[in-house]
């Protein structure tokens, strides 16, 4: 029976006030509230795994090393109505200590936190996974953000609007891996003809040779489009404060890592000694992570990856604790395809202190197997209205595909 406004209104007129189905701040309440129904649940049935490789266009040089494969693997969960929900786990050893293999033996032990639950019970989820294991964080953000796919579809609304709902747009930057001077520049100048407007260079070889590859990239596109610089732990602190004053001239928006994951009191002596932000990468996986470099004051933002969190719920709770210290984020990537990228993208348009986005790794891949997903034009990311993570894998691509 189709009911007008007037007609409910009408309806409702033999009711109290305080019994009417609306709360103080004014919203409605649903009509299972009103009908004192419960809510339905429902149970994961089926986790499926699927290990896949996509080469890089071309090697992706940092200073950790070269990457030319992106091994990463696929989860899809399925609730036994049928509602399905897609993950993604990029494991990057020299970061999380995990390779496909190590997430493909875990994944099977991870799975089991998985199978039979309630997709909305997901903190206990996460936190039984927390406690099987403390590192995978990579496998653990594939399941975590499959579970969010499901919760977003069931409740009919984007993950960003469950999480909070900040914004629905937003601006990523793209990233220069390391090269000669010239290399670099003639990369800078192609990005900016795509309609970027930030750029992050990889550095982190000496003060030397890389203020020669931020001069040529100044040189070469002049100083209208941002830049932000990413060490990636290649410089002692002595030479952050040397590099970050030679660079100075050439107007650096932040410093991502510029010293060891390990080392926080460098952190802050590159803080408290150089013209240029401070940004925590490697240094922050967890949420004890980032307590600790919020604690000793050593870092003006933290960059959030899903893959070091082990998954949105523990990405956006990072992004708590430095806002609790005046800290903010970026959100960014490993090799992830759109699957992993959109998760990302739904954690930066949930919360307002996450102010740098940093997701553009499927530029860099040579097969994009997403349907759907976050869509990047001129720099700016937008995000899928559909409930959900809004993707879908191109049926073509995952029927080639070994499932586990
Ligand atoms: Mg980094």
């Amino acid at each position: 029976m189709k009911l007008t406004r007037g007609g409910f209104l009408k309806s409702m007129a033999g009711l109290t006030f305080a019994s009417l189905p609306w709360s103080k701040t004014g919203s409605f309440l649903s009509a299972q509230a009103v009908t004192g129904q419960s809510a339905r649940s429902t149970q994961i049935q089926d986790v499926e795994i699927y290990p896949f490789n996509v080469p890089l266009k071309e090697p992706f040089h940092i200073s950790l090393g070269t990457i030319s494969v992106a091994e990463n693997i696929l989860v899809r969960l399925r609730t036994r109505e049928g509602v399905t929900g897609w993950g993604e786990s990029c494991p990057y050893v020299a970061v999380t200590s995990e390779t496909q293999a190590t997430d493909l033996a875990v994944g099977k032990d991870l799975a089991n936190f998985v199978r039979g639950r309630d997709p909305f019970t997901l903190g206990a989820i996460m936190a039984e996974m927390d406690g099987f294991s403390p590192a995978n964080t990579s496998m653990k953000a594939a399941l975590e953000m499959a579970i969010w796919d499901i919760c977003g579809k069931l409740a009919g609304q984007p993950v960003y609007k469950l999480l909070g709902g900040y914004r629905d747009s937003f601006e990523t930057d793209i990233t220069i891996g390391m090269g000669t001077p010239a290399e670099m520049a003639g990369k800078a100048t192609k990005h900016v003809q795509e309609g970027f407007k930030t750029l992050k260079i990889k550095l982190g070889e000496g003060p030397v040779p890389d203020t020669a590859r931020m001069k040529a990239i100044r040189d070469a596109i002049g100083y209208d489009i941002k830049l932000r610089t990413d060490a990636n732990q290649g410089w002692t602190a002595a030479e952050t404060v040397r590099s970050l004053r030679m660079m100075e001239k050439y107007q650096m928006q932040i410093c991502e890592q510029p010293v060891p994951y390990w080392n926080v009191e460098g952190l802050k002596f590159a803080r408290d000694n150089s013209p240029t932000p401070i940004m925590a990468d490697e240094s922050v996986h967890s949420l004890h992570d980032a307590f600790a470099v919020t604690r000793a004051d050593a870092v003006d933002c933290i960059n959030i990856k899903l893959m070091k969190a082990g998954g949105i719920l523990r990405g956006a709770q990072i992004a708590t604790v430095a806002a609790a210290a005046g800290v903010t984020c970026m959100v960014g990537c490993m090799e992830e395809t759109r699957v992993g990228l959109t998760a990302g993208a739904h954690l930066v348009a949930s919360q307002k202190n996450i102010v740098y986005a940093d997701l553009d790794a499927f530029f860099e891949l040579s097969v994009d197997p997403v349907i759907g997903g976050m869509q990047v034009k001129d720099g700016i990311v937008t995000l899928p209205n559909a409930p959900g993570l809004g993707v879908d894998i191109d049926p073509a691509f995952l029927c080639k595909l070994h499932r586990i």
